[in-house]
């Protein structure tokens, strides 16, 4: 954490500065940061092993120019939605290097992906792979699908972003995976090119996710006694990341070493020639290179009770805290001489009493006007945003060598309205 007296920099630009330009709330993304990331991929990963590829998950955090640092890193782009796919079609991205995610496609969504060429789409149960095959047929064209399987591990995170237990949504279950492969290759329009998983988000050990990997490779095995080959494995992404001192920032390599590792001995083993490994990371790319600031409004004390301080942004540019206790560490940006004195929980503006940022976070004294400097808030955060009580979506600026560019405008009242429509009898 770089401070120059009493000021706290953010990939070396003044963060006091840039919320007096752009107002806040305000999310800065360090573009040093990601290249970070992307340097690990590369040295841990890419450059480590043959026949491997990273996506980034765009769910994470997605605009026109996160896709052009994404393309420009040299990593494919993980979609779920027709939106998704649509803003990395207009920045430009090469369709080739998509892959497209989804336990409920629409038949419309299906067909842009075919007709647009993504590199892969993930086929997430038996119900999609005949409506895909339909609408192949239809158009006459092929497409390349990975099948998602659903591991059956308990990954040690929040229920709401454990992905790979059996009572899950994602994924076909073990036992229909066979059928599965069946069926698509009874189809002259498909191509299994191999299996995809994903365990979860925010996992802070890598058990779950080797345990998948495990599995993968049985079923790898068991339908190569079927005559079926398995030519990719995508392992998903859910590398967790360091909010506050109770996380561990995790390293790419304490997952993908002792898979790669695992792989060869497998192959060797079987004699089943080893699939192309796929990695996904979403929050663990863009997390840390965020940082949201907030100016800090009222202050209450509840004599005995607790302070709340209140900021003016809350659940609808981070909805994190209320929708799953996530935490988060902060700073008084204009304030980082003095010594953090008092413990205060930080509230949202919203019509909520859940709307809580941070709950009992010692803090230098604060009063209205401050900066509030909100670590770790890249992921999830922009892109889960919402206009909850009209309050607008925060700007987003990019940071880059010691300056800030916007790489998003705020909402404006006006663009929050632009799709309203007055039937006749009310005008
Ligand atoms: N891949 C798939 C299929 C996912 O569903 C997700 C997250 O939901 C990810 C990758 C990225 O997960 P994370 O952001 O935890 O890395």
């Amino acid at each position: 954490m770089k401070t120059i007296e009493n000021t706290l920099y953010f990939d070396d630009c003044n963060t006091v500065e840039l919320a007096q330009k752009y107002g806040t709330p305000l999310l800065l993304i360090s573009e040093e940061k990601l290249k970070d990331k992307a340097r690990e991929i590369r040295d841990d990963f890419l450059n480590l092993y043959d026949n491997v590829r990273a996506v980034y998950a765009s769910k994470a955090f997605l605009n026109t120019s996160m896709c052009k640092i994404v393309q420009r890193e040299g990593l494919g782009l993980d979609v779920v939605s027709g939106g998704e796919l649509y803003i990395a079609k207009s920045a430009g991205f090469p369709m080739e290097k998509i892959v497209f995610h989804g336990n409920n496609k629409s038949k419309s969504e299906l067909t842009s992906a075919v007709l647009l060429g993504v590199g892969r789409i993930v086929v997430d149960n038996l119900s999609e792979l005949n409506l895909l095959n339909h609408i192949c047929e239809d158009l006459q064209n092929h497409t390349q699908i990975l099948f998602r399987i659903t591991p059956e591990v308990s990954a040690i995170t929040h229920a709401y972003i454990a992905t790979a237990n059996r009572d899950s949504k994602f994924g076909l279950t073990l036992e229909s995976v066979q059928d599965a492969y069946q069926i698509a290759s009874a189809s002259k329009w498909i191509s299994s090119m191999g299996l995809h998983f994903h365990v979860g988000s925010q996992l802070q050990e890598t058990t779950a996710h080797f345990n998948a990997f495990l599995t993968a490779l049985e079923l790898i095995d068991n339908l190569a006694a079927s005559g079926f080959t398995v030519h990719e494995l995508n392992t998903g992404g859910g590398f967790g990341v360091q909010y506050t001192e109770d996380d561990k920032e995790m390293s790419l390599k304490s997952f993908v070493e002792p898979m790669m590792t695992h792989l060869q001995n497998w192959s060797n083993a079987t004699g089943i020639k080893r699939p192309q490994i796929i990695i996904e990371p979403g929050r663990w790319f863009v997390a840390s290179a965020g940082l949201t600031l907030y100016e800090i409004g009222s202050v209450k004390t509840i004599p005995n009770v607790r302070t709340y301080i209140s900021v003016d942004g809350g659940i609808p540019d981070n909805i994190r805290p209320a929708l799953y206790t996530a935490q988060y560490r902060a700073v008084i940006a204009n304030k980082m001489d003095k010594t953090p004195s008092e413990t205060v929980t930080i509230a949202g503006k919203c019509c909520e009493s859940g709307d809580i940022l941070i709950k009992d976070i010692c803090l230098p004294k604060s009063e209205r006007g401050d900066l509030l400097a909100v670590f770790a808030t890249g992921a999830y955060t922009e892109s889960m945003s919402s206009n909850y009580n009209y309050l607008t979506r925060p700007a987003v600026a990019l940071l880059h060598q010691g300056k800030a560019s916007l790489i998003r405008k705020r909402e404006t009242f006006e663009d929050m309205i632009s799709r309203d429509l007055l039937p006749e009898h009310l005008l």
